[in-house]
């Protein structure tokens, strides 16, 4: 992927696990448009996602806590991925 930092205004490094296989994957969305790109490899079947869609979030009860995530969809097999959305200011575990 080819981008000037100057041309989004949003951007999301963080990785997908399964069973284990780690991923990373980039979510982020150009001045002017509407819809996130996507871009991550299925850490279960492999496929190379690269696609747009909307950005949807959902509040998940974690030991006690509720966390905010980023839901991510294989476009191959389906499956749902869950991206921790952090807020400002915290650091990553
Ligand atoms: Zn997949």
């Amino acid at each position: 992927m080819i981008y000037d930092v100057h041309d989004l205004n949003f951007i999301k490094k963080s990785f997908i696990i399964y069973e284990g296989k780690t991923e990373r994957i980039l979510i982020y969305r150009k001045v002017g448009e509407s819809s996130f790109h996507y871009e991550f490899a299925c850490p279960k079947c492999g496929y190379k996602n690269d696609y747009l869609g909307m950005l949807e979030s959902k509040k998940i009860k974690e030991g006690g806590k509720n966390k905010e995530y980023y839901i991510v969809k294989c476009q191959k097999c389906g499956t749902d991925f869950r991206v921790e959305k952090l807020k400002p200011g915290k650091k990553h575990g």
